[in-house]
C-alpha cells in the first residue's frame, strides 16, 4: 500500500493519506473484509447444507461514502442504514443499483421523505406496527412507485423490554395486515437483533424461525421457506446461517469498528490531524 511507504518517509502526509481512506490502519481494506466474510457465508452455508442464497447486507451506517464505494466497487450491492438522514445524504451520491435496505427504528414522520427521496429503496427490515406498515403503504403509493415494496416484520426476539420490534405472539397478527391490507408492500419476512446489546443467542434465532413457521401456516403458504429470516451480525451471522437465515446484516466486520463516542469506547481516537 502506497501509505505503507509514506509513513517511512513523511508521517503527517500518511496520516492524511489514512484520514482521506475509509480503512483505518487497525482494519483491513474494505474490499478484503468484505470478500472474507463472503467466504465464511459461503462455508457456513455449506456446513449446515444449505442451498438457498443468503442475501448479505453490508451495514455502513456512520461510514463516509467513500466505504460504501470501496465495497461497491468490489461488487457488494445490498447496503443496510439505520439512520433516515444519514440514507437520504448517502443514496443519491452512489449508484442507482445500490439496494438499500433500511433496518433503523423509523418513524412515521420520516417514512415520506425515504419512500419519495430513495426510489432504489429495496426493501424496509423494521415494521413493526400496523400504523407504519399503513404509513408505508400510503408512501409506495403516493410515489407512484412501481413495483410494490419488500418489508419484513420486525421481532423482540429477546424476551427483554424493547421499544422495537412486535412480541413474538404478535408477529401474526402483523404479518397477516400487510399481506392483507398493504397492497403496495411485499411480505419478504421477519427480522430480529437478539438480544437488546445487539447480540444474538441461538435462542433468538430458533424464537424468529419458529415465528416465520406461525406467518406461514397462517398465510397459508406453502412453505415457510417462502418468507425470509433477517437474522445475524458481525458477531453471530455463521451461526444465523446455519439455523436458516437468508439475510445476514453485517456492519463492523467489513468496515471496521464504528466511532460512536459514547458506544464504542474500543474504537481508539482518531490521530489529531
Ligand atoms: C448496526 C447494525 C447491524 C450491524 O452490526 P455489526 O455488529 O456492526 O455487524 C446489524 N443490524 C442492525 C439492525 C444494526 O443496527
Amino acid at each position: 500500500m502506497a501509505t505503507a511507504l509514506l509513513l517511512s518517509s513523511s508521517r503527517r502526509v500518511a496520516v492524511k493519506a489514512f484520514a482521506r481512506s475509509a480503512s483505518t490502519m487497525a482494519d483491513k481494506p474494505v474490499a478484503v473484509a468484505l470478500q472474507d466474510v463472503v467466504s465464511r457465508m459461503k462455508l457456513a452455508a455449506e456446513r449446515a447444507g444449505r442451498t438457498q442464497p443468503v442475501r448479505l447486507v453490508a451495514v455502513s451506517k456512520t461510514k463516509p461514502v467513500e466505504a460504501v464505494q470501496e465495497a461497491y466497487d468490489a461488487g457488494q450491492r445490498v447496503f443496510g442504514e439505520n439512520y433516515v438522514q444519514e440514507m437520504l445524504d448517502k443514496a443519491p451520491q452512489l449508484p442507482t443499483d445500490v439496494q438499500w435496505h433500511f433496518i433503523g427504528h423509523l418513524q412515521s414522520n420520516k417514512v415520506k421523505s425515504i419512500v419519495e427521496s430513495v426510489p432504489n429503496l429495496s426493501m424496509v427490515e423494521t415494521v413493526d406496527s400496523v400504523k407504519l406498515a399503513d404509513k408505508l403503504n400510503r408512501a409506495v403509493e403516493q410515489a407512484g412507485r412501481q413495483e410494490p415494496l419488500a418489508v419484513m416484520v420486525q421481532v423482540n426476539t429477546s424476551g427483554e423490554e424493547s421499544k422495537h420490534g412486535v412480541e413474538p405472539e404478535d408477529c401474526v397478527e402483523l404479518a397477516r395486515h400487510i399481506a392483507q391490507n398493504c397492497g403496495k408492500l411485499r411480505l419478504a419476512g421477519l427480522m430480529t437483533i437478539g438480544m437488546p446489546d445487539y447480540s444474538s443467542r441461538p435462542e433468538n434465532f430458533s424464537c424468529l424461525a419458529e415465528c416465520r413457521t406461525r406467518v406461514a401456516a397462517a398465510l397459508g403458504l406453502a412453505s415457510p421457506e417462502q418468507l425470509e429470516l433477517s437474522m445475524g451480525m458481525s458477531g453471530d451471522f455463521e451461526q444465523a446461517i446455519e439455523m436458516g437465515s437468508t439475510n445476514i446484516r453485517v456492519g463492523s466486520t467489513i468496515f471496521g469498528a464504528r466511532e460512536y463516542p459514547s458506544k464504542a469506547p474500543k474504537s481508539p481516537s482518531p490521530p489529531p490531524s
